[in-house]
């Protein structure tokens, strides 16, 4: 919309009359509107200085004509123009609300709270599609090559997996599972899957991601941990007797952070029932206190011994028939929980 120029009429009385119009366009289109108006509109303001020629006897039909006929003498813009007219803070605005990993919407809403023009959605798109998704994807490549490249060198590599789907619960259209490497936690696979590609069960979609991930991994490093959360799925695969990776002698873990966010998840579900709130105020030592067990415990006996404490510290009773806290002794008074 940079390019366009407003022709106004000038003021009757001068027969001929050269007025120069400074015209401000904020080019902003409304967020709510359906449709969005033009091409590559400007988010910026952009300033034009419009010559406009009057007829000499406004009756004259073959002058008619002119009425509107605006030149263009020189045009200011707050922004470089780059080729075919785009805009250069709108380039720049849609590459890098890509590259920091932001939301266009939110952007979007952040710069209407400011007042400030924004680019429309379908230009944003349109600089995404055209400029933005191939380099990215050469890079990730490019990365990705030289991360496994170093990590060949290592004969033992330990790697940690998950999915993420695009919404919660069964409905999930697209899962995308993301694999690191232990040591460096450098990405090592990302893979997506459409539910129409697991015959539209979202279910399965983490499944064939695990499995495409491992199709990719296994040739290429001497994988020897994959550690998962506990999806039942996964779990199968990996059974070292009759799993689908049996051969490749491969020990499977359960990562503690999911164990720990689902311990907390059931607290919280407990704690709402009536005469059990009191669980509440101890929710996050609870959930410490299985950190700490994790970390500490050398064998899964050792572990139940340090778990089964918190029954006896909640009572507090710091030591028992079986055990005793590792804590230090507790100061008068500073048991404020009930
Ligand atoms: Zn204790």
């Amino acid at each position: 919309m940079a390019s366009h120029i407003n022709a106004k009429q000038g003021t009757p009385s001068t027969s001929r009359a050269t007025s120069v119009h400074i015209v401000a366009e904020p080019g902003v289109q409304p967020l709510s509107a359906g449709g969005e108006v033009g091409d590559l509109e400007s988010s910026m303001h952009s300033l034009s200085i419009a010559e406009e020629h009057r007829p000499d006897s406004p009756d004259k039909e073959d002058t008619n004509d002119l009425r509107n006929t605006v030149h263009s003498l020189w045009k200011w813009h707050s922004q470089p123009t780059l080729r075919f007219g785009m805009q250069g803070g709108d380039f720049m605005l849609s590459a890098n609300i890509l590259l920091s990993g932001n939301n266009y919407r939110k952007v979007a809403l952040l710069f209407k709270f400011m007042a400030m023009g924004m680019v429309s959605v379908s230009t944003f798109f349109r600089i995404q599609d055209a400029y933005c998704i191939e380099p990215v994807q050469e890079y990730w490549d490019k990365t990705r090559a030289e991360v496994l490249e170093s990590l060949r060198q290592k004969d033992r590599v330990v790697v940690l997996g998950d999915g993420r789907m695009d919404s919660p619960g069964h409905c999930a259209q697209f899962c995308t599972y993301t694999t690191i490497e232990q040591d460096s936690r450098d990405i090592v696979h990302i893979v997506s899957v459409d539910k129409r590609e697991t015959n539209r069960n979202s279910v399965i979609m983490e499944k064939e991601c695990f499995i495409r991930t491992m199709e990719a991994l296994l040739p290429e490093l001497a994988i020897k941990e994959v550690v998962t959360d506990a999806h039942p799925q996964s779990s199968a695969l990996l059974n070292p007797e009759r799993g689908k990776y049996k051969a490749w002698g491969i020990q499977h873990s359960l990562d503690i952070w999911h164990a720990a966010k689902s311990l907390s998840k059931k607290l919280r579900r407990v704690g709402t029932v009536k005469n059990q709130t009191i669980i509440q105020a101890w929710i996050k030592d609870i959930v410490n206190h299985f950190w700490y067990c994790s970390k500490h415990a050398v064998t899964e006996e050792q572990f139940k011994m340090m778990w089964v404490g918190v029954l006896h510290h909640v009572r507090d009773e710091h030591s028992w028939a079986t055990g005793c806290c590792q804590h230090e002794p507790l100061e008068e008074g500073s048991q404020e929980k009930p």
